[in-house]
């Protein structure tokens, strides 16, 4: 049976099971969400052990026997410092891999403070009142259980959690006893419930994130997400660090085309230019479905030329073929503005009126026309 083939529940959840086992499948604007999501939770949670860890010396002082105290007084401040550290001054850069490593820094202290605890009080499973100590990796494991991550990101995670726990009881096993090794089954369930907890969470923040960025007649990128790309690219030092070239389209009278032949239709001439615009553009190119039937395209490496030649093949494209729909294949033309645009001096609410002046100006002349801004440079209806 050809994959094609499978039922689409199954197809939708082989989706959903390559999405959430690895980030590779997904794309630059949800790495950068979710970068900002991991990063927030990095922060709350490096901000609560901060003021947690220190907050409990009173109870430890009332468990502990007096000669560990000081030093576990010790451990706990500079823990609570090092916790702080992160809360206050982990690098702001919203991606994936900061994300990670910043949930990485708080495993580590955690696991270096549970570390510290173990050599002070030894096997602790003997004294009731100390199994907090004891129970702490179980805890760190139960607390990733709260960040939306991939399997394969979660379980070198997870191996050294539950590893180092395994560790510690292989070496107490005569002073700790079966106890132990129940308190390591039990962590290790949880990092298998954790594991299933994050792929929900992720799955779940990659919907919203598709709901919120995807035009859903289209597929195409909204206005909003296009913006946000922009400024991504902008913050992550990348292609768009210069002067950006758009190419604005407007289908011509399509209101027409809506009034003579139903909304439906118009749809589904919307849905042909989005792929045609899509197969034009190269996969460095933005394109977005702007407002109703006007699509923009942001290319980072295109100069004006090029940005022109791209509008020209797009034209001609949409004036050549007619457009299949369910009723009859429509003829249609397509007015386009070429302009630069710079991130680095102008503000993205301009961005649009750069390239807007030109797309009236082609309309101005008679539509099916590419227009390049600042010069009334017209090309004949039919040309190319
Ligand atoms: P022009 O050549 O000057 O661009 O004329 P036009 O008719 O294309 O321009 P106008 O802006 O007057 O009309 C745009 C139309 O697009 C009006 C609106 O009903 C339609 N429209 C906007 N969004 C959608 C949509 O999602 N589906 C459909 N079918 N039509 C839409
Ligand atoms: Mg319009
Ligand atoms: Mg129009």
């Amino acid at each position: 049976m050809a994959l094609s083939d499978l039922p689409h529940w199954l197809t939708l959840m082989r989706g959903a099971f390559r999405d959430v086992a690895t980030a590779g499948h997904h794309s630059a604007d949800f790495h950068f969400y979710r970068g900002g999501h991991l990063l927030l939770r990095v922060r709350i949670f490096a901000l609560l052990f901060a003021v947690a860890t220190p907050l409990w010396i009173p109870v430890a002082m009332w468990l502990l026997p007096g000669e560990g105290l000081f030093a576990m007084g010790v451990g706990r401040v500079v823990a609570g410092v090092a916790f702080l550290g992160v809360a206050l001054l982990w690098p702001t850069q919203r991606s994936r891999l900061n994300g990670i490593a910043g949930l990485w820094a708080l495993v580590i202290i955690l696991l270096a403070f549970h570390l510290y605890a173990q050599i002070l009080v030894g096997g602790t499973m003997a004294q009731p009142g100390l199994i907090g100590y004891t129970t702490l990796p179980l805890f760190l494991v139960a607390c990733t259980a709260l960040f939306p991550l991939t399997t394969l990101e979660s379980l070198p995670l997870l191996a050294v959690i539950i590893g180092l726990e395994g560790l510690t009881v292989a070496q107490n096993r005569d002073l700790l006893g079966e106890a132990s090794m129940g308190m390591l089954w039990v962590t290790l369930l949880m990092g298998g419930f954790a594991l299933v907890a994050q792929a929900v969470h992720l799955y779940i923040l990659m919907l919203l994130h598709r709901q919120a960025s995807l035009d859903p007649l289209t597929g195409l990128l909204n206005r909003g997400a296009l913006f946000r790309r922009i400024r991504e690219d902008l913050t992550a030092g990348r292609g768009s660090a210069g002067p950006l070239t758009l190419v604005f389209m407007d289908l011509d009278r399509f209101k027409v085309i809506n009034d003579h032949y139903g909304h439906p239709v118009g749809d589904e001439v919307l849905v042909y230019l989005a792929n045609l615009i899509n197969r034009e553009a190269g996969p460095e190119d933005l394109v977005a479905r702007f407002g109703g039937e006007e699509f923009l395209i942001v290319a980072p490496n295109r100069d004006l030329d090029e940005g022109m030649a791209l509008g020209e093949r797009i034209r001609a494209e949409v004036a050549r073929h007619p457009i299949p729909t369910q009723g009859s294949d429509l003829a249609a033309t397509a007015s386009l503005g070429v302009a630069r645009w710079d991130p680095l001096t102008q503000s993205p609410e301009t961005l649009i009126d750069t390239v807007d002046e030109a797309l009236y100006s082609a309309k101005e002349e008679g539509r099916n026309r590419v227009i390049r801004a600042g010069q009334a440079e017209l090309r004949p209806a039919g040309s190319g």
